[in-house]
């Protein structure tokens, strides 16, 4: 049997790949984080679920990983399940659950889904970095902004505030001010392709002030990065040519 870790897209609903959906239709039993499992069950009444809170991430995949063990299991994760998702630590644990096969299909990330409601962000190149420093120390994340910074990426930041930590945006943008004006052109936007989308553009020593959720993706434009018409871009340069 099977275990496929589907990703939803960042909404879970028009931003789903026909791939994706065509999965979940297979699969008998629908895994995952309770926020997730709410944007499809809808869809699915006639699927076991099999649904786990925040946080205990081991568990939610070993008991996917059991459930495989006899069934097709589909785990859900928003945005894509290998950027920031459940794709790595079901590979990792796979070996203990033969003969499970694990398939990733994959999603629309938050990094593209909102960079569409901002405009094209995305458009020349660009680093992801997510400001969660569960897994993660948060010197490393601020030295890795900061490099990011230094050689003029656009900056996609994912988890940029938690309930516990409200300071870390605040924190990055002070290492990325050391390489760039507080003029540059940033954005944020707040549960993409839900209800309820949100969407700002402003300037980085405002983002610096900002309060953002963790239902946000936060974009910092490089040097190149404009605003046209209310839509944030960064040239590729073909008209700079
Ligand atoms: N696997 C997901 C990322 C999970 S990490 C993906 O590929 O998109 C969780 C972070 O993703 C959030 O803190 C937020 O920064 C971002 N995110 C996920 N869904 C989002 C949405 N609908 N709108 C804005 N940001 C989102």
């Amino acid at each position: 049997m099977s275990l496929y870790l589907v990703g939803l897209g960042p909404g879970g609903g028009a931003d789903m790949t026909r791939r994706a959906r065509e999965t979940l239709e297979r699969c008998t039993i629908l895994a995952g984080y309770t926020t997730y499992i709410e944007l499809i069950r809808a869809d699915y009444p006639q699927k076991e679920l099999l649904v786990t809170p925040m946080r205990r991430e081991e568990e939610r995949c070993r008991r996917a990983l059991e459930a495989a063990q006899t069934a097709d299991v589909a785990m859900v994760c928003s945005g894509d399940p290998g950027v920031y998702g459940m794709a790595g630590l079901c590979l990792e644990l796979a070996p203990e659950y033969p003969p499970v096969e694990i398939e990733v299909v994959p999603g629309v990330t938050a990094a593209t889904g909102g960079a569409a409601v901002l405009g094209a962000p995305l458009t020349h190149d660009f680093a992801v970095i997510s400001l969660s420093d569960l897994m993660t120390p948060m010197e490393l994340i601020l030295r890795r902004v900061e490099a990011a910074a230094a050689v003029d990426f656009v900056l996609c930041l994912y988890n940029p505030a938690s309930r516990a930590r409200t300071d870390h945006l605040r924190r990055a943008c002070d290492e990325i001010l050391r390489h760039r004006g507080p003029e540059t052109h940033c954005g944020w936007v707040r549960n993409a392709g839900r209800a309820g989308q949100e969407h700002r553009l402003l300037t980085l020593a405002q983002l610096r002030e900002e309060r953002v959720d963790m239902l946000t993706t936060v974009f910092v434009g490089s040097s190149q990065t404009r605003v046209v018409n209310g839509r944030l871009v960064t040239p590729r340069g073909y008209l700079q040519r």
